[in-house]
């Protein structure tokens, strides 16, 4: 299975999904259904969430050593610092690392509902770069990816804090940065650009979530600190009460954006698919995605 060092080192555009461990047996079969229906466009990788305070740690590894048994499709396991000492991170990546996973998303996590600051275990850490230290004190070869944010981490002091504090992740050795999901291309570039000039040479791949819903999404776009475009909130307005023209809607802006950052040369496409497939699936039809190719597709 190819590490995302080796995803990201060809000419063509990778795509990637993301996934989260379900919580009932019903999810389980809706997550298998969604993963058929994508396998199809063979993604380059399939990342698996980590749930808030570490509370999916076992199903993270179990999800991404079924993901590439049953689908022969490289994963990547995502790793936060809530709730855990140094040792019992460092017992998790080596577990990772036994289950012949080889791509760790390293990040700080949030904090609890309801806390405006991240407090670290006692012997925990504090931040995501001492996080992608300590994966590469126990191994050169996991690929490992990092967060950043082209609309501003919300607890950011400030967008070059912001960015100062992204280098420390890429410097610790990160192969490449996923962004937070965003609705403005312009936010993306701009701070593809910034990265560029501080320095940042690994890929910045920008992540994608398909408006569904437009309710979800503004409560997820709030979260985040995601802008939502008048344009876009305008037509989902204008279709409130009707689902599958909201769907249609998401889809066709979704299509647009990927287009638009393809044609500025994105390294990849990070598609935040929460476990279903319609969106994507519609995304990478309407954007010719070749489903009959063995290997990594091409655009
Ligand atoms: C692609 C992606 C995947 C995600 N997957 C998950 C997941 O699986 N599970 C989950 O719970 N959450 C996930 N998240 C959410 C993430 O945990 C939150 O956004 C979290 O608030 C910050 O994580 P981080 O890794 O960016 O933290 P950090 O990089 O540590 O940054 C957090 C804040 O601290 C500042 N900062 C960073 N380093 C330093 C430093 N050394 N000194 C001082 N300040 C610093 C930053 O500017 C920022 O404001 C994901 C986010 C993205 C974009």
């Amino acid at each position: 299975m190819l590490t995302l060092g080796e995803i990201y080192s060809g000419e063509s555009t990778a795509i990637s999904v993301e996934i989260f461990p379900p919580k009932t047996p019903d999810g389980d079969q809706a997550l298998f259904d969604t993963l058929d229906r994508l396998a199809v466009f063979q993604p380059d990788f399939v990342s698996c969430t980590y749930g808030a305070g570490g509370s999916t740690r076992d199903r993270t590894i179990e999800l991404c050593r079924e993901i590439q048994s049953r689908y022969r499709l490289a994963a990547t396991a995502h790793l936060t610092c809530v709730g855990s000492t140094r040792d019992e991170l460092v017992e998790w990546i080596s577990r990772v690392q036994a289950a012949g996973i080889g791509n760790i998303m390293a990040l700080r996590g949030d904090p609890p509902q309801g806390d405006e600051t991240f407090t670290a275990v006692a012997g925990g850490l504090e931040h995501a770069n001492q996080l992608v230290e300590l994966i590469r004190g126990v191994s050169s070869d996991l690929g490992v990816g990092v967060a950043g944010y082209p609309e501003v981490h919300p607890e950011a002091a400030d967008a070059t804090r912001d960015l100062e504090n992204l280098k420390r992740k890429v410097d610790a050795g990160a192969d490449a940065v996923f962004t937070q999901l965003f609705y403005v291309n312009d936010s993306f570039l701009r701070f593809r650009d910034r990265c560029g000039a501080s320095g940042i040479t690994v890929p910045v791949v920008p992540g994608i979530m398909p408006v569904t819903e437009f309710s979800r999404i503004q409560r997820i776009a709030t979260l985040c600190g995601a802008k939502i475009p008048g344009e876009l909130s305008d037509r989902l307005e204008a279709v409130q009460d009707d689902r599958d023209a909201q769907l249609a809607v998401g889809v066709e802006y979704a299509v647009e954006q990927c287009r638009e950052l393809i044609d500025a040369g994105v390294p990849g496409i990070h598609f935040y698919a929460l476990n279903r497939s319609q969106a994507c699936a519609r995304i990478l039809e309407a954007l010719g995605w070749n489903t009959s190719s063995e290997s990594s597709g091409e655009w």
